[in-house]
């Protein structure tokens, strides 16, 4: 008989899962997933595209309907799971039903954060997570309306990006000196600066947050050097916690996240955790991939072929059109690497490579990313780069002609 696996979320991490686990043994669960968002599972990561007119929300889903009941997964979509009892094995949902399980899977995500400022709890105070939030920003970003958005990391950057197309007015707040610092040298943080001021938003940074004004609704976003900038909607886009409520009320161990093992197993047995909601040897991801290879990971583990998961490189890439930025690994380099550095300003290219003992650590593209996911397979292989190291910067195809 099949064994009753529940998975809680209906993410991104969750729809691999499933994928994963039906191509190795379908049929060996009975898969239920519940999700609260009242969508299929859909690709958050083109959340940008939509908001940017550039993809439809049709487009986004990531399996159709027929695609989930021809696995045999039973979906229940719009409907959270409200509360989990360890000792029974049942899972209680927010429309009364209590399902039973025999494994637990959690793929809950995030939350985005929201300052806690005054205001922030104003009409029009919005963040940039899902589906609802793309509808609701859409309906302020209208032709000369004024936006604020607050954070400059990629989340601010498309967001920004988005509603400027729209018509809207957009000033880009970032609390730090230079955009997108997680994963930008300054050289690569100034060139993006350029580029998104040249969309028409304006970028303000090492700025600071004080409050949102307004009577009944959002007004103005004020700053902590007195600055008051008038706005019909304020965009948080500051960052995410990893969404562990349900999880610490059940009693499982969560610290940041809820903490997993190499396995994917958290601290009672039967019980794993994928995605964002997940802490793994002290480290909370925030991208897709991770979650990704951590769904592949329990796929294997659950179908007794084992698996280990090590953590994940990361790798980021930017989805404003026109402006092409690729960053993965140690892009900012130490002691004891050497950057290998190209930077034509004027062309508006930059790429930097950092290496540590003859091999590829991290790189920042600005411009010409064509090569990244190469520069991306060499840090997560670690292959010795020092034979080619000559004309490594200048990408596969010039090795490619070199050789041939
Ligand atoms: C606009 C945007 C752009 C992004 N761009 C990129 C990018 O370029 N590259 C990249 O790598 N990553 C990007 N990301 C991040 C990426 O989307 C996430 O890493 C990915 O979605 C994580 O998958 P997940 O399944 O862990 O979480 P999610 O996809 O957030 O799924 C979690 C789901 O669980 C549901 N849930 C939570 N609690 C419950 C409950 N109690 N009961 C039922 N359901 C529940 C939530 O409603 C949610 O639907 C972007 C994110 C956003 C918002």
């Amino acid at each position: 008989m099949a064994e009753p696996l529940i998975v809680i979320g209906n993410g991104m991490a969750a729809a691999k899962f499933a994928e994963e686990l039906a191509a190795r043994a379908l049929g060996r669960y009975a898969v239920a997933v519940v999700g609260e968002e009242p969508h299929l599972a859909y690709n958050r990561v083109l959340l940008s595209s939509v908001l940017a007119k550039e993809s439809s929300l049709d487009a986004i889903a990531l399996k159709s309907a027929a695609w989930w009941r021809d696995r045999g997964v039973t979906l229940r979509y719009g409907c959270a799971a409200q509360s989990v009892d360890l000792d029974a094995r049942t899972v209680s949902l927010g429309d009364g039903k209590v399902l039973s399980f025999s494994k637990l899977v959690f793929a809950t995500g995030s939350l985005p954060i929201r300052l806690s400022v005054p205001g922030a709890d104003l009409p029009g105070v919005v963040t940039f997570r899902d589906i609802s939030d793309v509808s609701t920003m859409n309906a302020f970003a209208q032709l000369g309306s004024r936006i604020a958005v607050v954070g400059g990391g990629l989340l601010g950057l498309e967001a920004a990006y988005g509603l400027s197309k729209s018509g809207a007015k957009v000033t880009l707040v970032h609390l730090m000196d230079r955009l997108m610092e997680r994963q930008l040298d300054p050289c690569a943080a100034t060139l993006l600066k350029r580029a998104v001021e040249s969309l028409g938003i304006e970028v303000l940074t090492s700025v600071e947050t004080d409050r949102v004004e307004g009577q009944n609704r959002a007004e103005a976003l004020v700053l902590k050097d007195g600055r008051r900038l008038a706005a019909d909607a304020v965009v948080f886009a500051v960052g995410v916690a990893p969404n562990v409520a349900l999880a610490r009320q059940c009693g499982l161990r969560t610290a940041r996240g809820i903490l997993v093992d190499d396995g994917l197993a958290c601290s009672a047995l039967g019980i794993f955790a994928i995605g964002e909601c997940v802490e793994h040897r002290g480290r909370c991801y925030g991208l897709v991939e991770p979650a990704y290879e951590q769904a592949r990971v329990l796929a294997r583990c659950l179908t007794g072929e084992g698996g280990s998961y090590e953590g994940s490189v990361l790798a980021t890439n930017l989805k404003v059109s026109g402006v092409n930025v690729f960053s993965a690994g140690d892009f900012l380099g130490g002691a004891e690497t050497e950057n290998i550095v190209f930077s034509d300003p004027g062309f508006g290219t930059y790429k930097k490579l950092v290496l540590r003992d003859g091999r590829l650590v991290g790189t920042v593209l600005y411009g010409d990313t064509t090569d990244g996911l190469w520069y991306l397979d060499l840090i997560r292989s670690g292959a010795l780069v020092e034979p080619m190291r000559g004309d490594l910067i200048f990408g596969r195809a010039f090795l490619g002609r070199e050789a041939a």
